[in-house]
């Protein structure tokens, strides 16, 4: 999508910080960090979000999820770790571009909403 801000990160064309990246996805640090580590999860694929997920991406999802539980020590987050996507206005989301949140690094809040 040609104004999608995570589809020009994937492409390199806005400066991120990647932490990881392979022919399904890139991990980068979000910008405006909510937890001590603050991760996205961007698959290269542009979709907007789960809703939208066809079969196919829901499996491609999937396997980066997957892929993320073998890089949880590497990216520090052996005490554990919390993913969100978000979905729409009531949930706050600002790009649509699918992207699962990695915080991690300290306790985290026990309350979500
Ligand atoms: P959401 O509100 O769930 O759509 O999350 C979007 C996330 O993208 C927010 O946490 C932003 O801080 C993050 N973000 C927006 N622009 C950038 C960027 N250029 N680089 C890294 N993270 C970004």
């Amino acid at each position: 999508m040609e104004d999608c801000i995570f589809c020009k990160i994937i492409k390199g064309e806005i400066p991120s910080t990647k932490v990881y990246e392979d022919e399904d996805m890139v991990i980068i640090k979000d910008i405006a960090p909510q937890a001590p580590i603050h991760l996205l999860l961007l698959p290269k694929q542009h979709f907007a979000n789960i809703i939208e997920m066809t079969d196919e991406q829901a499996v491609l999802v999937a396997r980066c999820i997957k892929k993320l539980s073998t890089m949880t020590h590497e990216l520090g987050l052996d005490g554990g770790f919390r993913l969100i996507s978000n979905k729409g206005k009531d949930a706050c989301q600002s790009v649509e571009h699918l992207h699962i949140h990695i915080l991690g690094g300290a306790q985290l809040a026990d309350k979500m909403g």
